[in-house]
């Protein structure tokens, strides 16, 4: 089975509060991009979900990456979180290592093109791919519901990228609602040198920061996306996460001017950063903008929003790829 699933930008994010877990409230809109990352998943041996819980047999888990030393390729990555959930609800033992011929595996190809630890929600795409591919591979039979509930325990990121699309989180950010948008929106996208920023350092460093004065809601943002207007849009982004970035990664400042002086409608750092973004009038506007940020940015890419949801494909499907998922819908149970 492989899967191709987009990364999310935030348009708005407001951090509410601090909770007594650790964890914060927030208020955002989420919206995929389409740069993507892409999963193989192939099973040597019968499906488990097809055969009576006693037949079920341990399962191998090897995951094959190309993305470098910063992304785990052991048990901490999102991938083989995911799939490890799926066989805890398959009541299917963990085997150790990645087997040998005669053992029922699971292997798993990620090739990522989301850039590492920039505020993309890289890890948590790959997580929620991972979900549909192995609940599809394994028979498990997991439907909408399963899938949501595995999705809301990997992270607060995951439940979105199961759907992909446009959607206003709430709380943790796991309790999506979907919401209308129209038209698309361009983007001029902005990576770093490769050095991430820890998405828990900038919620910390976001504590320790005087509160933000002023009220914020995602109100104009609601109706840019509702009109498909880049300029209405460009009034109402916004990003609290921001101070925090910047004052951990300072530099940032000097790429947010240098994207409005190049002519964004409006420039943000992209979630947790320490991506940075810059809103295009129209897809030829981000191309001009990529061109004239080039110099001064390690990697600059143009993407287009909303890029639907995970898309997935039976590789050795008669047909050829038949999409299964289509642009942003909700997965068949
Ligand atoms: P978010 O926007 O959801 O806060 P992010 O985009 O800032 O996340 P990720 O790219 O998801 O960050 O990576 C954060 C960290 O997660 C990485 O530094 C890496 O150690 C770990 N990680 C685990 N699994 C993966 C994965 N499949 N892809 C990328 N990073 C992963």
């Amino acid at each position: 089975v492989r899967v191709r699933v987009p990364a999310k930008i935030n348009l708005f994010l407001a951090v509410e509060g601090l909770r007594d877990d650790g964890y914060h409230d927030l208020t955002t809109v989420l919206q995929t991009v389409d740069l993507h990352d892409e999963l193989d998943c192939t099973l040597h041996g019968p499906p488990p979900g097809a055969l009576a819980a006693d037949e079920r047999r341990p399962m191998h888990l090897e995951l094959r990456h190309d993305a470098g030393p910063e992304v785990p390729s052991g048990p901490d990555n999102l991938v083989l979180r995911a799939a490890t959930a799926v066989l805890q609800r398959l009541g299917v033992p963990l085997a150790e290592g990645p087997g040998g011929d005669d053992d029922l595996r699971t292997v798993i190809d990620l090739r990522k093109d989301i850039p590492v630890a920039a505020g993309m929600a890289g890890g948590s795409a790959d997580a929620a791919a991972t979900l549909l591919a192995v609940d599809r591979l394994w028979e498990a039979g997991l439907r909408r519901e399963g899938l949501e509930e595995l999705a809301v325990e990997l992270g607060a990121d995951v439940p979105f990228c199961l759907h992909g699309g446009t959607a206003l989180a709430t709380g943790t950010g796991v309790a999506t609602a979907r919401v209308l948008a129209r038209g698309e929106f361009h983007w001029v996208v902005c990576v770093g040198d490769g050095e991430g920023l820890s998405t828990p350092a900038v919620f910390r460093a976001h504590d320790d920061l005087p509160a933000r004065m002023v009220a914020v809601a995602p109100d104009l943002v609601l109706q840019a996306l509702r009109t498909g207007d880049p300029v209405l849009l460009a009034e109402g982004i916004h990003n609290d996460l921001q101070r925090a970035a910047l004052t951990l990664r300072p530099a940032l400042g000097a790429g947010l001017a240098a994207i409005e002086e190049a002519g964004a409608l409006a420039s943000l750092v992209s979630g947790s950063g320490p991506t940075l973004l810059g809103l295009a009038r129209d897809a030829e506007h981000a191309a001009v903008l990529a061109a004239a940020l080039r110099p001064g940015f390690p990697g600059v890419r143009t993407a287009r929003s909303a890029a639907g949801g995970p898309r997935l494909a039976r590789d050795r499907h008669p047909a050829g790829e038949g999409e299964l998922y289509g642009g942003g819908e909700a997965p068949r149970g």
